[in-house]
């Protein structure tokens, strides 16, 4: 199970490296709820991520994440106590805070250009992270840290992308004149080919008349003359003698 799910995960990871460019160390945005459910859980996320995404991590949230759980009291102060540990990335709220949800959202719906995995348990920030390319999204379940397959959304942008990469415009342009230019020098060789192939003859006819000339006398014109009107009278006189 362990090494399926590793696998799954590496998969997916090298998805967003090679199509997104993420790097390590991987910053992940973990929100409340993700901490919450990994103390349930019994989850070390520090000693966990790294592992399961095989690669440095850098561990962050926000000031509203850690606002909010501040603000939800005892039942949340173990998550809080986790969330204050990591890396605190600012964001754009920093007169008044929103959700944690609302927060992390922003943190990447502008292209992700910080290459954010968001890990978090609240679906309706999962369901909206999902309409945007390039995010990945981590959640826990059944005691155990998931990477969610690249989304729709992500699998369609990259086909996109690799399309538009395959055929360029200036690369057809290239690809149109690589072909031509090897349909040119077919043609030639084919040319020269037919070339030496018509030439061929002609030694050929030579071997004919020297074939011809041993026979008869060495003076070849003119006992070819002789011969054809020779074998032609002998073979137009007897016929009519005998008709
Ligand atoms: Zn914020």
């Amino acid at each position: 199970m362990k090494i399926t799910r590793q696998k799954h995960a590496k998969k997916n990871v090298n998805f967003y490296k090679h199509n997104f460019r993420f790097r390590e160390p991987y910053q992940v945005l973990l929100d409340g709820t993700f901490c919450q459910a990994a103390l349930k859980n019994k989850i070390q996320i520090k000693e966990q991520l790294p592992k399961y995404l095989m690669g440095e991590v850098q561990l962050c949230t926000t000031g509203c994440v850690i606002k909010e759980l501040e603000s939800l009291g005892k039942e949340l102060y173990g998550a809080k106590l986790i969330a204050q540990r990591f890396q605190v990335r600012s964001c754009a709220h920093f007169q008044s805070a929103v959700s944690g949800s609302a927060c992390l959202l922003s943190m990447v719906a502008d292209d992700n250009s910080h290459h954010y995995f968001i890990a978090t348990q609240d679906q309706e920030l999962s369901s909206a992270v999902k309409k945007f390319a390039g995010i990945p999204l981590m959640f826990i379940i059944q005691n155990t840290i998931v990477l969610d397959k690249p989304s729709p959304k992500s699998l369609a942008h990259v086909k996109a992308l690799q399309s538009s990469q395959l055929f360029p415009e200036h690369q057809k342009h290239n690809i149109a004149n690589l072909k031509s230019e090897q349909g040119i020098v077919r043609v030639t060789e084919h040319r020269g080919r037919k070339r030496k192939r018509v030439a061929g003859p002609n030694p050929l006819s030579c071997l004919k008349k020297k074939k011809k000339n041993p026979t008869t006398t060495p003076a070849p014109e003119q006992t070819k003359k002789k011969r054809k009107r020779k074998r032609n009278k002998p073979l137009v006189k007897p016929t009519p003698e005998t008709a």
